[in-house]
């Protein structure tokens, strides 16, 4: 894969040459629930096969790709009535709101890196952040009609899968271009989450935000990979708007992630026991 310009949106959208981008996970770090483990507990198999399947991933017995895919398949009410569904259900977290008017303010863009479907998170951000949310880009997977049907009908719509890899949407060949820029076009690079899958985008950044309490600071702990935990998108604005001004660098900052870590202050003892 090249890096040409084309290839990368965010340079230009929706500011010209950004110094700073915000690339997020949706599910679980945006919102307070996850809505297609929301979707699938309720109106899909039920929580206890999607538990199941995902085991069966972390034992290696299944692919994301094709666990996930279960999920959705279960689902089988008309696409429109789903997304009716999850914008009445799904909350925003309660610091997004003034951290995506304060990035806009600062010409940050923000853009949503997930392993969910386009238009179920266009709709609930519209629904929640109101008419900013179109400068919001997405980049994940999106529906499609199932032969000879269309998403409008009982069991008519299926996943569709943004790249070929086992994750479905490896949001590491999302970022990668970003972060292979030369210096001096590179912006610095944050990135939030709260799952496995945000690892691998994780690594590709300069500072991860891991939401406290979640398998992510696990992971990262062990990896190696810098961060700094946040509870909600207040604790985010506040370490962004200091990096910004140039009074801690995203070093520092990570330097204070690890240490609250160790310190059991990111919800994970170091041992790796839920707190
Ligand atoms: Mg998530």
């Amino acid at each position: 894969m090249g890096s040409s310009q084309t290839e990368l949106p965010a340079l230009k959208f929706p500011f010209k040459d950004p110094k700073f981008i915000f690339f997020t996970d949706f599910d679980g770090t945006i919102t307070l629930q996850d809505s297609n483990d929301f979707m699938t507990d309720n109106i899909g198999f039920g929580g206890d096969k999607r538990r199941q399947g995902n085991r069966d991933v972390l034992e290696g017995k299944d692919t994301f790709r094709d666990s996930f895919k279960k999920m959705m398949d279960s689902v089988t009410k008309p696409f429109p009535e789903c997304i009716d569904y999850l914008v009445q259900n799904i909350k925003l977290d309660p610091g997004f709101q003034e951290y995506f008017q304060w990035a806009l303010k600062n010409e940050i863009p923000t853009v949503v890196v997930s392993s969910g479907m386009e238009p179920i998170i266009r709709a609930i951000l519209k629904n929640l952040i109101g008419p900013d949310h179109d400068k919001l880009d997405i980049v994940s997977n999106e529906v499609e009609a199932r032969p000879g049907k269309s998403i409008d009908q009982e069991g008519g719509w299926q996943i569709k899968y943004h790249d070929d890899s086992g994750f479905g949407h490896d949001k590491s060949l999302t970022l990668r271009p970003y972060a292979n820029l030369p210096k001096e076009k590179r912006p610095t690079l944050f990135y939030a989450g709260d799952g496995v899958s945000d690892l691998s985008a994780a690594k590709e950044t300069d500072l991860l935000f891991a939401k406290k309490g979640h398998d992510l600071i696990r992971y990262c702990a062990r990896e190696n990979v810098p961060f700094t935990v946040f509870e909600d998108w207040s604790n985010i604005l506040k370490v962004v708007k200091k990096i910004h001004a140039g009074e801690i660098s995203v070093h520092d900052a990570a330097k204070q992630g690890y240490e609250d870590y160790k310190n059991g202050a990111a919800g994970l003892s170091a041992n790796g026991q839920a707190k």
